[in-house]
């Protein structure tokens, strides 16, 4: 093979450095889509900020196929609950819940995954989310009490759930998305046991260790979140 001299290599070297960095541009497929709410259309270009860093591992696509179903779950719930109750903490939080399932809809647009979300309310692609769903909304049927405490057990399961699947995360864009989730987590919790609390009813934790429930509840409500 004949020699190339240094200052070919360098020419050559720069022209591979520039191809790459057009390549990247280009792998890039996050633009902002105008036809998405205003709040969506923030997050959007917020997620745009990441790098696509990494490919995702299996785990990260279980994961996040996992979550914008339990994300659902949680919505699903506490429309109902809304409707046979008319506890107003279940209408603000199932619009919360929406939030988060767009949330995850961003990532899984962003990496190119099929939505498992069905458009019909109760309805779940995982069996282990249908049956959970099928067994807490009937509990919850049962009375407002009842239904205040599927709340705050759905809101822990969300908190365990997300710090268990983060630890296999490391894209920093689907950190970012479960910081948030699980901070909507927590207030959603604060308030489902304070409402349960205004009927002389104390929750107790039944997925969260006492600490690590107690260290939540004795906070207050926290901002910034999505
Ligand atoms: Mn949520
Ligand atoms: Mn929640």
């Amino acid at each position: 093979m004949k020699k190339i001299s240094l200052g070919w290599g360098v020419v050559i070297g720069l022209l591979l450095f520039m191809a790459g960095c057009t390549a990247n541009q280009t792998e890039d497929p996050v633009v902002v889509d105008p036809t998405l709410s205003p709040q969506l259309q923030q997050l959007q270009s917020q997620l745009a900020a990441f790098p696509l860093a990494s490919p995702l591992s299996t785990a990260e696509k279980n994961s996040l196929l996992f979550m914008r179903e339990e994300e659902k779950l949680a919505r699903d719930l506490y429309r109902q609950f809304y409707q046979a109750w008319g506890i107003t903490a279940f209408d603000h939080i199932q619009g919360s819940e929406q939030t988060h399932m767009d949330a995850v809809w961003l990532l899984l647009q962003r990496y190119q995954l099929n939505d498992p979300a069905s458009a019909q309310p109760g309805v779940f692609a995982n069996a282990d989310l249908q049956a959970l769903y099928n067994q807490l909304l009937q509990q919850g049927m049962q009375s407002a009490i009842e239904a205040l405490r599927v709340g705050a057990l759905v809101e822990e399961v969300d908190i365990r759930d997300l710090q268990e699947q983060a630890a296999d995360v490391d894209n920093a864009d689907i950190l970012f998305i479960y910081d948030n989730l699980e901070l909507g987590s927590r207030n959603h919790l604060r308030a489902f046991t304070m409402n349960l609390e205004n009927r002389g009813v104390t929750y107790q934790p039944q997925i969260l260790t006492p600490a690590e429930y107690t260290a939540i509840i004795n906070s207050p409500k926290e901002n910034g979140g999505f």
